[in-house]
């Protein structure tokens, strides 16, 4: 009897032992979602040349820009923002449409530059004799979109394509939030007077767009010297590549900083000698590390680095699951 009850004390303590640490482990996960400025929370599965899908979600939203990898949170969106055609931004494509036809979910659009499409295309129809689904070669909207454009998504918000500098044709997002305004010329009308000038067919409102998130995907910095977009450093939220992050040199002279510029990358000291263009960007989350570098190396490096002023406090990194805020 004693004994007995000798083990359930162990086994109760085991157990406790135990759920603390699926607890924890729970509580890692929830944590691969990073809350940033403006409440916007970002997942990042990232790494330059293999994979790359990031998922953004505030309230109801959730989106995802890229599917190089179609993550568990990548599979739940529903809208999917293809920056350019390299197999690590979009070659997951085929495997999202197959993870969200089994789990019932309805066919995801994926916006895409015009000359991905029928690629694409084509991609799922293989991927669709190959598992034996014909149905993966249907369940997905494929949306050519380019600059100029807007798309309107769910909850009031607006994707706007902008034009990005790459090896091959690449385009980022930015991310709106539609706010409508009673005029100035109607404020302090009675309810009523309002609710008859819109029978009649008035434009009672205006509606204002707030830059809330951009994506760049692969680019060189060259989209912020020459500005590719007005609201582009204006964003809460500014999810931007930055390949290199070293001062090495290579046998033949040159710095990753010029290889990233040959190579139509960011590199890290691009972004501390121009901090002033980001002094109204809310916070700046760098990912698409090159796979040379360990999580720590990228951590130990961003963190080592003196900030100017306007990026202290706001420079996060994210590297595959691997989020760090500083
Ligand atoms: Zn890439
Ligand atoms: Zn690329």
């Amino acid at each position: 009897m004693c004994n007995a009850g000798k083990i359930y004390k162990v086994s109760y303590r085991l157990l406790e032992k135990l759920s603390s640490s699926i607890m924890a482990v729970r509580g890692r996960r929830r944590q691969q979602f990073l809350r940033l400025n403006g409440d916007w929370e970002v997942f990042c599965w990232s790494v330059a040349g293999l994979e790359t899908s990031v998922v953004v979600r505030k309230d109801d939203l959730k989106l995802a820009f890229d599917m190089g990898y179609a993550s568990r949170p990548a599979v739940s969106c529903q809208h999917v923002f293809i920056s350019h055609g390299h197999i690590d931004h979009i070659g997951g494509v085929p495997s999202h449409v197959r993870k969200r036809l089994m789990s019932h979910a309805k066919p995801s659009t994926y916006y895409m530059p015009e000359h991905l499409v029928q690629t694409t295309k084509q991609s799922l129809e293989i991927a669709a004799v190959q598992s034996e689904t014909a149905e993966l070669a249907t369940h997905a909207y494929l949306k050519p979109v380019g600059p100029g454009e807007s798309i309107q998504l769910p909850a009031a918000y607006v994707a706007v394509p902008f034009p990005t500098v790459h090896a091959v044709t690449s385009q980022g997002y930015i991310i709106y939030k539609q706010h409508k305004k009673l005029k100035e010329e109607f404020q302090g009308m009675e309810s009523q007077e309002i609710a008859s000038l819109k029978k009649q067919g008035v434009e009672v409102v205006d509606e204002e767009l707030v830059p809330e998130i951009a994506f760049t995907g692969d680019t060189t910095f060259e989209i912020f010297e020459k500005l590719a977009h007005p609201d582009l450093l204006k964003v809460k939220v500014l999810i931007l590549e930055a390949t290199y992050i070293d001062k090495d040199i290579d046998k033949q002279g040159k710095t990753s900083r010029t290889k990233a510029r040959e190579r139509g990358h960011v590199h890290l000291q691009e972004l501390i000698d121009n901090a002033d263009l980001f002094k109204d960007v809310g916070s700046i989350y760098l990912m698409h590390f090159s796979d040379k570098y360990s999580s720590g190396y990228i951590w130990r490096t961003v963190k080592k680095v003196s900030l100017p002023a306007p990026l202290k406090g706001k420079l996060y990194v994210g590297n595959m699951v691997h989020d760090l805020g500083f």
